[in-house]
């Protein structure tokens, strides 16, 4: 498994729980070190703990050598990251370093894998990439055995692990069938629907599905600030579409824009794909641009009640994280909403149960004195003119209102993820702002 990031780590462990030995190679000195030493180098629930049982078992070996770590290897999963570049157009750097790395160290025959998301054509170019040093290295009888899958991974930062273990589909790309027996020898013992494509297929499936989502995310958004301005509820209204089949409830909510490491990137990464191809995706662009327009509306809400001036003001942010469940603070709202505020002379106290520790290694977050953390949800709320909720961590959902309203200067919420209820709010005494709902 070379690259042990969100990806490579949780689904190398996720192997090595089914059986296979997996040898993780990283390229970080001080993540491989982390990992020797039983530590994850970012928050993800279970991780650790697995870790620890594989690395026990000796189902589980780390490894800074790649020639070592290949020797006898069936199977080499790629899943290093593919960042968006300057152009929004996916950065292939890693995985092609990785490529030809490869066509340096192979000796042997045997089936790769690309896990990492990654443009179309990219399978087939990484193939070239490796058979052609191959027959450079005089290993022609080598190069003809080799093989390649696209196996894209559809598990979610916060509940990463069982998303590897309890998959809703497996999606894998071949060019050669022949390759399927091993690939379904890897997955033995997960019970999950298969879909066999081609690699072309396959690759786009993970930027559709992500962009699907996303757009999902957008459309609820839009509605979300509809009801608002109409005086009808969206957390109503979304379980009321929703229970048409055609629409779903899943995933069905409203919020402070989308964020973390893949469904801006990849939606990114999907317009530049069909621009190379001579297509404008319309739809997708607007989906962008509806998430930007929606990561600032809780900052905007703040604007409207007190003004443009922030200056003397200070507000509690309850949740710097893209999504409760990780430390990931990648393209979180939390950066635009906070920014906005501090640009206009306000200062914050920030809380987050998991993520403080990533907001501090910011440059922009972690050295900027308008921002003082605190390790208690309800110190930061003391002497604070509002609280803001970006993420919804469940400590969140129900706390003590009381206690609230005794340390904040002014009973005044703005709650970006619709977590309590209008009425109760009105009747505990708080001013109550959320997105998708009225407050009168
Ligand atoms: P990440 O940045 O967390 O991890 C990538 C790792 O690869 C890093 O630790 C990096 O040091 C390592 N690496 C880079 N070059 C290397 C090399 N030459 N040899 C060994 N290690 C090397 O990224 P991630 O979040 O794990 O994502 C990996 C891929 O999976 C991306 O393409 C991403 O889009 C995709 N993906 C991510 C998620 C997610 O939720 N994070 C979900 C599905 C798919």
């Amino acid at each position: 498994m070379i690259g042990l990031g969100y990806v490579g780590l949780t689904t190398g462990l996720g192997f090595a729980k089914l059986g296979a030995t997996v040898v993780g190679v990283e390229v970080s000195k001080q993540k491989l070190d982390q990992l020797k030493q039983g530590e994850i180098p970012f928050f993800e629930n279970g991780l650790p703990e697995m870790l620890k049982e594989m690395m026990n078992s000796r189902y589980f070996l780390l490894s800074d050598n790649l020639t070592e770590a290949l020797s006898g290897a069936e199977v080499i999963i790629i899943a290093v990251g593919t960042p968006p570049d300057s152009n929004g157009r996916a950065d292939l750097s890693s995985v092609f370093a990785v490529a030809q790395n490869l066509s340096k160290e192979l000796n042997h025959s045997c089936l790769l894998i690309i896990k990492s998301t990654v443009p179309v054509g990219t399978n087939r170019k990484v193939l070239q990439i490796v058979c052609d040093g191959l027959v450079a290295r005089g290993k022609e009888e080598v190069a003809v055995k080799m093989g390649i899958a696209s196996l894209p991974e559809f598990l979610r930062e916060g509940s990463a692990l069982a998303d590897m273990m309890n998959p809703d589909r497996i999606v894998v790309g071949l060019s050669d069938a022949s390759q399927l027996p091993i690939v379904e020898e890897l997955h033995k013992g997960l019970k999950a629907p298969w879909h066999v494509l081609s690699l072309e297929s396959a690759e786009l499936t993970k930027y559709a599905s992500n962009a699907f989502l996303a757009t999902k995310i957008s459309i609820n958004n839009e509605l979300a600030n509809i009801c608002a301005r109409v005086g009808a509820d969206f957390d109503l209204v979304r379980r009321a579409i929703g229970a048409d089949p055609r629409i779903g409830e899943p995933f069905m909510y409203a919020g402070p824009g989308f964020g973390g490491s893949c469904f801006p990137k990849d939606v990114k990464a999907l317009i530049k794909i069909a621009k190379d191809y001579g297509y404008t995706a319309e739809m997708f662009l607007q989906t962008l641009k509806t998430n930007e327009k929606q990561k600032n509306v809780l900052a905007d809400m703040v604007i409207e009640k007190f003004g443009d001036n922030l200056k003397n003001k200070i507000f509690s942010v309850w949740g710097l994280a893209f999504k409760a469940g990780t430390d990931d603070m990648r393209e979180s709202s939390a950066l635009t909403i906070i920014n906005k505020l501090i640009e206009r002379g306000a200062k914050i106290q920030a809380y987050d149960p998991e993520a403080m520790k990533m907001a501090k290694s910011l440059d922009y977050f972690g050295n900027n004195p308008a921002i003082s953390y605190f390790e208690d949800k309800y110190e930061a709320l003391s002497g604070t003119d509002g609280l803001l909720i970006i993420t919804e961590w469940k400590e969140f959902c129900a706390p003590d209102f009381s206690e609230m309203k005794k340390r904040l200067k002014t009973p005044l919420i703005f709650d970006g993820r619709l977590v309590y209820d209008v009425k109760k709010m009105k009747e505990f005494g708080f001013e109550y702002h959320s997105i998708g709902r009225k407050f009168e």
